[in-house]
């Protein structure tokens, strides 16, 4: 069996590593914000950015915590965008963390993402499923799928999280109802108006070619061409995208901790000379503090 050799593994003997994509319990990741530094830190990450989806506030519960963040932070988030109908993850970076317009996005996404879970505990209960709501809300912040899988799985309404994202929950079954989100296009421009990079997320992951046609086509600035456990040859497509449009390419691992455990942190990254680029960008952006 011959294997593929991955970005992560390319090069053992480059020193700087980023992590651009991943998740903590701000969103549906497992681990707290401060264990994903910690874990960051521990298999020598030099830079890392927390992309919790529609929410930024990992960085808060960083900033109120008296941890040691040897390593460099750069602001970041995943946001569930909407482009005719299909759902489109857009990656920023850079933004000032006090922006007031991501603040009230992230305010009112969050909110959206409460009403859209009871529609789908709604629709899992027309076909008998009755959840412990007490459960899936409590000591959650930023509320999504995952959250509601998992509760199905401890109530033994299925055998793992996949299989209910397969039965009931993925994109078009039975339950999914599609996220209230801003579009694609109106997205991006929030972004830039925080002076933040826009990025495709995981492009792979768009199987209407349609929609990849029409977002390769959008006002990014990069695209995320390293993800998790991409081949070289995969990357190389993205590779290819990025270079005609003169975009930047990001990477990341997408880690969730246990809720996808094929995920590992740091299992794709960037660079010194990509994580310098977007840092620098916000560190001036945070020089500023009446965003
Ligand atoms: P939400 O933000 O509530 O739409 O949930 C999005 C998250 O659900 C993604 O980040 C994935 O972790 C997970 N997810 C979405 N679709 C699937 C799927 N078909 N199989 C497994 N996990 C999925
Ligand atoms: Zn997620
Ligand atoms: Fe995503
Ligand atoms: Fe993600």
């Amino acid at each position: 069996m011959k294997f593929a050799t991955f970005h992560s593994w390319r090069n053992p003997m480059i020193e700087f590593r980023a992590d651009l994509h991943c998740h903590t319990t701000c969103s549906d990741g497992s681990a707290t914000p401060q264990e994903v530094v910690k874990s960051a830190l521990e298999i020598g990450l030099q830079g890392l950015s927390i992309t919790d989806h529609d929410t930024i506030e990992a960085y808060e519960v960083l900033a109120n915590d008296n941890i040691n963040i040897d390593l460099k932070l750069l602001s970041g988030i995943e946001f569930s965008t909407i482009h005719k109908g299909s759902s489109v993850h857009v990656l920023a970076y850079a933004f000032n963390l006090k922006n007031k317009e991501i603040n009230n996005l992230c305010r009112t996404l969050k909110a959206n993402r409460i009403v859209r879970m009871e529609e789908m505990i709604h629709l899992l209960k027309k076909q008998g499923i009755i959840i412990d709501e007490k459960e899936l809300f409590e000591n959650k912040n930023t509320i999504g799928r995952p959250h509601l899988a998992e509760v199905l799985v401890k109530q033994k309404y299925a055998k793992s999280v996949q299989d209910v994202f397969n039965q009931f929950l993925g994109d078009g079954k039975s339950c999914f109802v599609p996220s209230n989100s801003m579009s694609t296009e109106e997205t991006i421009e929030t972004i830039k108006r925080a002076k933040g990079f826009a990025i495709i997320a995981h492009p792979h992951i768009v199987k209407n070619q349609n929609t990849l046609s029409d977002i390769l086509n959008m006002d990014f600035d990069g695209i995320e061409a390293y993800y998790a456990r991409f081949s070289s040859q995969h990357e190389k497509i993205w590779i290819e995208v990025a270079k005609k449009r003169d975009w930047i390419m990001t990477g990341g691992s997408d880690y969730h901790g246990k809720i996808k455990p094929n995920n590992a942190l740091g299992c794709s990254w960037v660079d010194a000379e990509t994580f310098n680029h977007l840092h620098a960008r916000y560190e001036e952006n945070m020089k500023v503090d009446n965003e």
